[in-house]
C-alpha cells in the first residue's frame, strides 16, 4: 500500500508509536501501556481529561491506568496517535496550506463527533473524536508529500475549481481516498473510515437509509457542519446556522436543545485548543447567532407596521421634519429632544428607522447610536445622522457609532427621500427574513417531535410496548462496550415460551396475542432495575443483566420461570396457563463479541426445550448444564 512505501506520510512517533505497537500484541496489558503513557506528561494530562469528561458525576479519575481502563485500549491508542500527529505538524513546507486553521477545524469537528455520538449513540464517543480529528488527514498528508504542488492546487482552487478533482488531475490521488487509507493502516476501523470517507456529501454514499454507515456519514457531516460554522466569520455565520438547526431536527433535538450542545461543543474546543496548541476562537451562544441581525442590503418595499424615531432639539427644524416625513411615509413619526429621552423612546416604540440629529443637548446623537448598538434590541434598527458638517474624519466617526447612513443639513427633501427609500428596503428584508427563521424554527421543532417519535417507533415492538429486536441488540452492544471498559460481568437470558403454537392452534392468534402480552408484562415486572428486556421476535426475550454474573443471572432466570408458570391469564372466562423454557449464558473472556454470547445462549435454551421445557439451562465454556446435579451446588438456593 502507498502508505506503507512512502516514509514522508505523516504517523506517529515516540510514545505514540510505541503505544501503537504495545496495542498489535494480544498480550498487551494495561499496566504496561499505562508505564509508557506516563513518559509522556502532555498525553497522560489529555487522557485525564478525557476519561473524567465522560465521568458524569462518578469518582474523578487521578492515575493513569484507571483513566486507561475507563477509555478502553483501542480508543487510548487511537488518541496517542491523534495527539501525536497535531503535536508533529503545527506547521509545514505547503504555502497554501493553513496548518493552523486545518487543526483548529479538525478538532472542532472532533470534540463534534465525540459529543454528538454520545447523543446518537452511533459509536463510542472518545473513538469518534479521533476519527473527527483525522477526518481530512489526506489533505494533510497532500500538504506534506507535495508542498510545492499542492501550494500551487491550492491557489488555484480559491479561484472556484473542484478540489478533488484538482488534486487527481494534478496528483493522481486525491485527500479522500488518501483519507482513507492512511486511517486503515493506522488500525482505525473500516466501520468508521468508509462513513467517514463521505463526511463532506453524504447524499452521495449510497448507503441505505437508515443503517449504521448511513448514520454515521451524517454524523460527520453534522460535525463538519459545526466546525464550518467555527471557523465562518462573524458576518456570515447566520447562513451557516439554518443547516444545523434542521440536522439537528433530524437527530431529535429541537432549536433549544441543538443550541445546547453547540455551546458545549464550542466550549469543549477553546479547552482542548489550550490543551493541544491549536487556535480557537470564542463564538457567541447558538441562540444568538440564529437571532443576529440580517445582513444589511437594499430593495423596493413598504411596511405596515413602520415605527420611525425622529430626534432633534431644534423645535423649529423637528416639525418641519416630523411634517416632512410623516407626508414621505404616511404616517406620523415619534419624536423625541436629546439622545437620552430618545433612548427611552426607542425601547418603548421599537423604531425599525431612526433618524437623529447630531449636535444635542444632555445627549448628542453619536452617543445615543453608541448606545443603542450596545443594545441587543437596538442592532437591528436603521440609524440615519443628520448633519451639518461633512468632512472625512467627522463621518468615520458616526459610521464607527453604528450608524448607516447621513443626510446633510438643511436637509434637502428629495435627497431624504432616497435615504428613506433605501431605509425601508431593509426594514422590509429584515422582516422577511425575520418571519423566515421563525418558520425555520418551528419546522426544525417539528421535525425534531417528528424524528423523535420515528425513532421511539422503530425501537419499540407494537404488540408488547417493548424494545424491538433492533433496541435490544443496540442497549447490549452498549453494555458489552461498558464491560470492555469496567470488567464488570454481563450477562443474558433467552427466553422463549413452551408449545406456543398450540395456543394459536387451540385458541386462535387474538388469544395467541393476549397470551402473549401478560408474559411480556410479568417478564418485564421481574425484571430487576438495571436489567434491559427486549422482544427479540415472535414468543422470544432477551434480559440483559448488566453486571451480574452466571450465577446470578440463573437466579434472576429461574424466578422469572416461576412467575411465569404461576400466571393465571384470563381471556373471555377460560384461564389459560403457560411456562417458558431459558437459556443463560455469561461473557466470558475469550468473547469476541456480544453476539457469542447470544448465541451461546440460544444454545442453552435449546437444550432446555429439548430436556423437556418449562426449565433454565446454563452454558459456561461451551459445556451446557441443564440440571440439579449437574450444576455446581452453590447455583442452587436452599428451597430448590
Ligand atoms: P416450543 O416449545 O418448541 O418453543 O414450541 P412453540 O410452539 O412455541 O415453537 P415455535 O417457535 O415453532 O412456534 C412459535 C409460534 O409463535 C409460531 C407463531 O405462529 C407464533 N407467533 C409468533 N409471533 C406471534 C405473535 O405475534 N402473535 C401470535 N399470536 N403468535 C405468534
Ligand atoms: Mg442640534
Ligand atoms: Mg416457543
Ligand atoms: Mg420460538
Amino acid at each position: 500500500m502507498l502508505i506503507k512505501i512512502d516514509p514522508r506520510l505523516p504517523s506517529p512517533k515516540g510514545v505514540a508509536l510505541a503505544i501503537m505497537e504495545i496495542c498489535r500484541r494480544d498480550d498487551a496489558t494495561i499496566v504496561e501501556i499505562a508505564r509508557v503513557v506516563q513518559t509522556d506528561p502532555a498525553l497522560s494530562g489529555r487522557l485525564l481529561r478525557l476519561a473524567n469528561a465522560a465521568t458524569h458525576g462518578r469518582r474523578p479519575i487521578a492515575a493513569i491506568p484507571d483513566a486507561i481502563l475507563r477509555l478502553g485500549l483501542s480508543a487510548v491508542r487511537l488518541l496517542a496517535m491523534g495527539f501525536s500527529l497535531v503535536d508533529q505538524y503545527p506547521n509545514g513546507p505547503c504555502q497554501s496550506f493553513d496548518y493552523p486553521r486545518f487543526w483548529s477545524h479538525s478538532l472542532l469537528m472532533a470534540v463534534a463527533c465525540q459529543e454528538l455520538g454520545a447523543h446518537t449513540r452511533d459509536g463510542p464517543p472518545d473513538e469518534l473524536f479521533v476519527c473527527g480529528l483525522l477526518a481530512r488527514i489526506g489533505s494533510l498528508a497532500l500538504a506534506t508529500i507535495y508542498p510545492v504542488e499542492y501550494a500551487q492546487l491550492l491557489a488555484q482552487q480559491d479561484a472556484g475549481s473542484a478540489l478533488l478533482e484538482l488534486e487527481h488531475q494534478r496528483l493522481h490521488v486525491d485527500h479522500k481516498e488518501l483519507t482513507s487509507a492512511i486511517l486503515i493502516d493506522y488500525g482505525i476501523p473500516t466501520a468508521f473510515v468508509e462513513p467517514l470517507c463521505y463526511h463532506e456529501a453524504p447524499e452521495v454514499s449510497g448507503f441505505s437509509e437508515g443503517s449504521r454507515p448511513y448514520q454515521l456519514a451524517h454524523l460527520f457531516y453534522h460535525a463538519k457542519c459545526l466546525a464550518d460554522l467555527g471557523l465562518t466569520p462573524e458576518t456570515e455565520r447566520y447562513s451557516k446556522t439554518s443547516e444545523l438547526m434542521l440536522l439537528g431536527g433530524k437527530i431529535g433535538l429541537d432549536v433549544d436543545k441543538t443550541g445546547a450542545v453547540v455551546d458545549r461543543i464550542f466550549l469543549q474546543w477553546r479547552v482542548w485548543g489550550e490543551l493541544l496548541k491549536v487556535p480557537t476562537s470564542t463564538l457567541p451562544p447558538f441562540a444568538k447567532m440564529t437571532t443576529a441581525a440580517a445582513p444589511k442590503s437594499v430593495g423596493e418595499g413598504e411596511s405596515a407596521r413602520l415605527r420611525v424615531l425622529l430626534v432633534e432639539d431644534d423645535t423649529t427644524s423637528r416639525i418641519m421634519m416630523e411634517g416632512v416625513l410623516r407626508r414621505m411615509l404616511g404616517r406620523p413619526v415619534y419624536s423625541a429632544i436629546n439622545g437620552q429621552e430618545a433612548l427611552a423612546m426607542a425601547l418603548e416604540v421599537m423604531p425599525q428607522i431612526v433618524v437623529t440629529d447630531w449636535l444635542m443637548p444632555v445627549m448628542d446623537g453619536i452617543e445615543f447610536c453608541r448606545a443603542l448598538r450596545a443594545t441587543e434590541w437596538g442592532q437591528a434598527m436603521y440609524i440615519i445622522m443628520l448633519t451639518s458638517v461633512e468632512t472625512e474624519k467627522e463621518l468615520v466617526e458616526a459610521f464607527e457609532a453604528g450608524v448607516d447612513d447621513y443626510v446633510i443639513k438643511p436637509v434637502n427633501i428629495p435627497a431624504l427621500s432616497a435615504r428613506m427609500r433605501a431605509a425601508l428596503r431593509y426594514v422590509n428584508l429584515l422582516e422577511t427574513w425575520e418571519w423566515d427563521r421563525a418558520q425555520l424554527k418551528q419546522f426544525a421543532a417539528e421535525l425534531a417531535i417528528s424524528n423523535r417519535r420515528l425513532e421511539h417507533a422503530a425501537l419499540t415492538d407494537l404488540l408488547t410496548g417493548m424494545p424491538n429486536r433492533r433496541a435490544g441488540l443496540d442497549a447490549l452492544s452498549q453494555a458489552w462496550l461498558g464491560t470492555t471498559r469496567s470488567g464488570q460481568p454481563l450477562s443474558v437470558i433467552m427466553i422463549d415460551i413452551d408449545h406456543f403454537k398450540s395456543i394459536n392452534d387451540n385458541y386462535g392468534h387474538a388469544v395467541g396475542d393476549i397470551v402473549l402480552k401478560e408474559a411480556a408484562k410479568a417478564i418485564q415486572v421481574m425484571a430487576r432495575k438495571d436489567d434491559s428486556v427486549c422482544r427479540l421476535g415472535g414468543e422470544e426475550f432477551l434480559v440483559i443483566c448488566r453486571n451480574t454474573d452466571l450465577k446470578s443471572a440463573f437466579h434472576a432466570a429461574e424466578r422469572l420461570r416461576k412467575m411465569v408458570r404461576s400466571l393465571k391469564i384470563k381471556v373471555a372466562d377460560v384461564e389459560m396457563q403457560t411456562a417458558i423454557s431459558i437459556g443463560v449464558a455469561c461473557k466470558e473472556f475469550d468473547m469476541p463479541d456480544a453476539d457469542v454470547m447470544v448465541n451461546a445462549a440460544d444454545k442453552a435454551l435449546y437444550a432446555a426445550k429439548h430436556f423437556g421445557r418449562d426449565r433454565t439451562c446454563v452454558i459456561s465454556q461451551n459445556q451446557v448444564y441443564g440440571s440439579h446435579d449437574e450444576l455446581p451446588p452453590e447455583f442452587y438456593l436452599p428451597e430448590d
